[in-house]
């Protein structure tokens, strides 16, 4: 397998904690629901999934003799936060690109949170107007530009590391990590439920997935739950990166329909804007397990989890694990939703 021959650069702990949510469990009255916490996997600022990517992209960024990560995201945006912590983390420049994709009119949105910690972690933090998109930004390649304009050599990250050529491998690797936990736990999570927005980190799951299942034929379902709220453009980035992942780290077929899964049902209308079923399902994890989830992406995936284990589409038989990708800090931002 071509995955474990990647090089790697430590960002996280090790392995994330894996724990079962016992109250939660109870409550639903069905499958039993565990989760992997990618929120706490890393000293640096916090942590998130991004810092799986990135432990494989640092490597190249190194080999570039770059000096400035230049990225892009939304104002609360958790990867460019992570992004900053690296930079700082190895003593590199940064320049963000924060962009208007929320239409979320709290006067601290653009001040508090993870914008906040970017900029105490000296990041050229600047905003743009622009709305939401998935995919590669004029004003990013302008920033590019402009750090070169000034005698900089940057080094491009795109928008959750997702169209970055090893943007899926971190959660590649991700597949392995869980195999040696079920080991040590004696459990075999049957079902991933994970949030899904530019895509890299479902597409990694999917690609190390199905490598794991070749090698132990242990047939599993993993159920991304899109937060977008633009399906059609996020299943072709999900179905692209995935095939690319796959071949990158060797799986040597083709993926399955079956394999790439990616739900509508509780994104709401808008990207960033909570519904209903968002709410019930961060006051469900907070009130029962004090497992803080955002209303970003977090709130919206658990929000899944809740009503496909409520309504047996997950088994009662099941054992699921729940996909915890960080993203608290942007809370601060959406106070207004608890006051
Ligand atoms: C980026 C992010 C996601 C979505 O991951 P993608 O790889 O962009 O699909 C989910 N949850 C949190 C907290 C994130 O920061």
């Amino acid at each position: 397998m071509r995955l474990h021959e990647i090089p790697r650069y430590p960002l996280t702990f090790g392995p994330s904690p894996v724990h079962h949510l016992r109250r939660l469990s109870d409550h639903l009255g069905g499958a039993q629901v565990w989760a992997k916490r990618e929120d706490v996997n890393s000293g640096l600022a916090f942590g998130g999934n991004k810092m799986r990517k990135l432990e494989y992209i640092v490597p190249d960024v190194l080999a570039s003799g770059a000096d400035t990560l230049v990225s892009i995201g939304g104002y609360q945006s958790n990867h460019t936060r992570q992004v900053a912590a690296v930079a700082a983390h190895l003593g590199l420049g940064c320049r963000l690109v924060q962009e208007r994709w929320v239409p979320w009119e709290d006067p601290v949105n653009d001040r508090v949170g993870n914008i906040l910690l970017s900029r105490m972690m000296g990041a050229d933090s600047r905003l743009d107007d622009s709305g939401f998109d998935i995919g590669i930004r004029d004003s990013w390649k302008e920033a590019l530009r402009e750090v070169e304009e000034a005698g900089g050599t940057p080094y491009a990250i795109p928008a959750g590391a997702s169209e970055h050529p090893l943007g899926g491998v971190g959660f590649a690797n991700w597949a392995f990590e869980v195999a040696e936990q079920e080991k040590a736990l004696g459990v075999t999570f049957d079902t991933v439920v994970v949030c899904t927005v530019t895509c890299s980190t479902h597409a990694g799951m999917v690609a190390g997935f199905a490598a794991l299942e070749d090698l132990t034929g242990v047939r599993r379902r993993i159920i991304g739950i899109d937060a977008s709220a633009t399906l059609e453009r996020t299943r072709e980035q999900l179905e692209r990166i995935a095939r690319h992942t796959a071949e990158v780290i060797g799986l040597g077929r083709d993926l399955r329909e079956d394999e790439l899964t990616l739900l509508p049902d509780w994104a709401g209308e808008l990207y960033g804007i909570p519904v209903d079923s968002t709410m019930e399902a961060m006051r469900l994890g907070a009130e029962l397990e004090a497992m803080i989830t955002d209303p970003v992406y977090e709130g919206k995936s658990l929000a899944g989890l809740v009503d496909l284990v409520r309504s047996g589409d997950i088994p009662r038989d099941s054992t699921v694990l729940y996909a915890h990708l960080g993203g608290q800090p942007a809370l601060n931002a959406y106070h207004s939703l608890w006051s």
